[in-house]
């Protein structure tokens, strides 16, 4: 049998840090083993679930290209299922029915409590004779008394919860609805899920759901909990640490793969390798490595990672990402210089795609707005005589190349006989609006040559009614 993982995200929020993580993990180790990765939306919640959060999930995983092979399932869809082995349970003797009330059970806690006892259910209803009246009763799952449950963790190891620590959960609330962790058995079970990949702070819920299985006759997958994320002051990771939320990665500029490279490497490593592609990481990944310990998050670390991603990417592809980030900026890039080609002269300057948006926009806005200062310092009444040459000489250029619009400005220079530096800056800040920019004879082949004359008669413009 191939390996069948899933990720089983509440829709209460967005997807976050850790969840993405942990679908990380799941996704890869079934590609690992050629097999199936599955989406369960676990939305029994009604409360808290929300449409606008499983959307927002379902956004989450397709931007990281973590592609399920079979679902959504919705939890919602399966109560007549979840009804059906509440009833099973219940016709075996392996559930049974508890009419305690809210009062009784508050009273029993108090009890144990003053006898300096765990609270927990103590069972009384196990064995009734005669139902009481007029109760709805709520149905509990009859927990093996005596034993322990060994959990063969892959990441935590060995271990042993006693039952006579685990109650009689519920399993049904008295409207009929079952609980979370009756549903997650019956959906592993159903969905032949052989590895269960989770945050470790469902360990807890593994022995009764280990003991829930069993009862249906069924053989427990394998589990795997995995440890949660700190923020740097070594809390658990939050809101309180900044950007939680995969997309506002995404907002702030990230390449799916870096922030991929960076979850995996948080709890994972494979010798002192700091960049995997997504094919390394699905040859190299292993479960059974993961760290037991929490990690913590770092900044600074997933800021690197990305700016090697932007810097040795393959520009077709981060043109795909870019163009989301110009899009926000009220850009379409079909309206100035092949994108693909802009961006080669972007990338060793820029740590996120907001940055490289930001260093290209002059390409493809109409009108340029020049820094002050730098106009200030470099639009100036001296250079109105060689900008105008300069203009001319482009203008008078048959091709467009790298090559011939170098000899233009440098013969320009020489015959006016500036340094390049004097009559390349203007050019810049004619063209950009600022000093920063991609060499000048690259700028000025990816503005074209009508938007280059263009911009110099408004530079020129600008000098006779500011600086002539
Ligand atoms: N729905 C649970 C959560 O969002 C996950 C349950 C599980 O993976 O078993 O935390």
């Amino acid at each position: 049998m191939t390996t069948r993982t899933r990720f089983a995200p509440s829709p209460t929020g967005y997807l976050h840090i850790g969840g993405a993580r942990t679908a990380l993990y799941s996704w890869l180790h079934a590609r690992k083993h050629g097999g199936t990765f599955i989406l369960r939306i676990e939305d029994t919640d009604r409360e808290r679930s929300t449409e606008e959060s499983v959307n927002a999930i379902l956004e989450g995983m397709t931007w990281l290209g973590l592609e399920y092979d079979e679902g959504p399932f919705y939890q919602t869809h399966r109560f007549e299922r979840y009804k059906e082995l509440v009833q099973k349970l219940l016709a075996e003797g392996k559930a049974y029915h508890c009419y305690c009330s809210k009062d009784e059970l508050e009273n029993m806690r108090e009890q144990q409590m003053a006898n300096k006892e765990k609270p927990r259910y103590d069972g009384r209803c196990r064995d009734l004779k005669q139902a009481p009246a007029g109760v709805e009763p709520v149905i509990r799952f009859r927990n093996p008394t005596e034993g322990s449950v060994v959990v063969k963790d892959l990441i935590r190891g060995k271990v042993v919860f006693k039952n006579e620590e685990l109650d009689d959960l519920i399993i049904a609330r008295s409207d009929g609805t079952p609980t979370y962790n009756f549903t997650v058995v019956v959906d592993d079970l159903d969905m032949k899920v052989d590895c269960v990949i989770r945050g470790d702070d469902h360990l807890n819920n593994t022995p009764r759901q280990i003991n829930i299985l069993k009862a249906l006759g069924a053989e427990p997958p394998q589990y795997a909990h995995v440890p949660m994320i700190l923020g740097s002051d070594g809390k658990r990771l939050s809101k309180r640490h900044g950007a939680v939320s995969v997309m506002q990665y995404r907002e702030e500029g990230f390449l799916p793969e870096a922030l991929l490279n960076y979850l995996v490497r948080l709890g994972w490593s494979h010798g002192d390798q700091e960049i995997f592609s997504i094919e390394e990481l699905i040859e190299k990944f292993d479960i059974n490595n993961v760290n037991k310990a929490a990690s913590s998050f770092n900044d600074e670390k997933l800021l690197w990672l990305n700016q090697q991603y932007i810097k040795n990417g393959d520009p077709v592809h981060i043109a795909h990402h870019l163009s989301w980030h110009l899009g926000n900026l009220g850009i379409d890039p079909s309206t100035g210089p092949d994108i693909i080609k802009v961006i080669p002269h972007l990338q060793e300057r820029a740590k996120t795609l907001v940055e490289m948006a930001q260093n290209c926009v002059y390409f493809y806005r109409n009108t340029v707005v020049y820094d002050e200062a730098a106009a200030a310092k470099h639009l100036t009444a001296d250079v109105d005589g060689p900008l105008e040459d300069l203009r001319d000489s482009l203008a008078e250029l048959n091709t467009w190349d790298k090559e011939a619009i170098h000899d233009a400005i440098t013969g320009t220079a020489e015959a006016h006989e500036l340094k390049l530096g004097k009559l390349a800056q203007p050019l810049r800040v004619a063209l950009t609006g600022n000093t920063i920019s991609p060499p000048i004879d690259a700028t000025v082949y990816l503005m074209g040559q009508e938007v280059t004359l263009k911009r110099i008669d408004d530079a020129l413009r600008y000098i006779e009614e500011n600086a002539g």
